[in-house]
């Protein structure tokens, strides 16, 4: 039977990358109805707005969205739709795997961590003031709600996947009350439902200089918003770059599947963007879904094109002299 999934090719480099990502999983097998919805600057040169309200409804409705990176203006201008996709739909955990892959050059060898990052609070709470001319305010917001619920995801979530410790990144030396929050409930989670769980705590900028020294000592790794965004490009920048890591927002009723990259404006409308990235969050859905055997078949696909290493079935990020198109076609070939 045809599953509806709603389709957000964003704008930069997304159209690019999510066509490739829609050919890769339709010829997986699975199949897909695609419901392609705005967001971003298409949408907001056709509805005067970035996140059109009929996007959202969709995605609430079908539940399940795969997604492209959608621009957002540094310092002036709308606000992010990406944030604001999260917060409507309550997409309150990030999961972000960070994996060594075959063939591709990094310094590090045999990576496997998972970066948990809480995604509707935090400094993305977008409430900034101007108190008087020359000083502003960010405000940080921490529920007891929004630090509990993220704790008790990373914890079933590290259960489910078989692995073995949470580490905790925080700065509760110096925000005492929000990081210092979000530490008691992952304490108290971590009491009440993961004991059989190695648990650690690290501030953070301890917790960056230990992932660059050694990032195979890591497993779940469980932040609030603004270090987990910071964190999820550095842990890309350990396997091989943001063309290689994908990743999932999850809520309670619906999951948007979209890789850590931005737009890449440098690169867009140029064959040029490493599609792999929104392929392996692809596959991520698909195995959210229950379609794990396609699931399966991308997966072995792109992982023999990685570990073969042909330049011209790659993109330029990781050696290649290939393009988006080409590494899309060397994995439906594969398969
Ligand atoms: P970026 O991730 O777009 O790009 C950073 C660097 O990585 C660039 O050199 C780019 O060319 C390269 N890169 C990114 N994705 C790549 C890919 N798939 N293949 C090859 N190279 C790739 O970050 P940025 O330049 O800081 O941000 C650009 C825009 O994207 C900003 O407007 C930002 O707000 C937005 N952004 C959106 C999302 C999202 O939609 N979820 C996430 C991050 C940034």
């Amino acid at each position: 039977m045809s599953r509806t999934i709603c389709l957000i090719p964003g704008d930069g480099i997304g159209p690019e990358v999510a066509r490739a990502a829609q050919d890769v999983i339709g010829a997986s097998g699975v199949d897909i109805n695609w419901h392609e919805l705005l967001a971003g600057a298409g949408a907001l040169e056709k509805h005067g707005e970035v996140l059109p309200e009929e996007t959202v409804r969709a995605v609430e409705a079908h539940r399940i969205a795969l997604k492209g990176p959608i621009t957002t203006p540094i310092g002036t201008g709308f606000t992010s739709a990406n944030v604001g996709l999260r917060k409507r739909l309550n997409l309150y955990a990030a999961v972000r795997p960070v994996r060594s892959l075959p063939g591709i050059k990094s310094r590090y060898e045999n990576v496997d961590l998972v970066v948990v990052r809480e995604n509707t609070e935090g400094l993305y709470s977008g409430i900034e003031n101007e108190i008087t001319p020359g000083v502003v305010q960010s405000l940080k917001i921490a529920t007891l709600a929004g630090c509990e619920r993220i704790s008790r995801f990373a914890f079933d979530y590290t259960k489910t996947r078989g692995r073995k410790r949470v580490t905790v990144f925080h700065k509760a030396n110096i925000m005492k009350k929000s990081d210092g929050l979000f530490l008691d409930c992952a304490r108290a989670v971590h009491q009440e439902r993961g004991q059989d769980i190695e648990y650690e705590e690290l501030i953070v900028d301890n917790g960056c200089m230990q992932l660059v020294r050694d990032p195979s000592r890591f497993d779940v790794v469980l932040m609030e918003n603004l270090y987990g965004d910071i964190v999820s490009d550095l842990c890309a920048g350990l396997v091989g770059g943001l063309g290689v890591v994908p990743g999932a927002n999850i809520g309670d009723g619906c999951a948007v599947f979209e890789a850590v990259h931005g737009s890449a404006p440098d690169i867009a409308g140029r064959n040029l963007a490493n599609p792999l990235a929104l392929i392996m969050s692809g596959v991520m859905m698909l195995n959210h879904i229950g379609e794990t055997a396609a699931a399966g078949r991308i997966k072995k696909a792109y992982d023999s094109i990685l570990a073969e290493g042909n330049p011209e079935d790659l993109t330029p990020d990781i050696g290649g002299k290939g393009g988006t198109k080409q590494f899309a076609e060397a994995v439906i070939e594969r398969m």
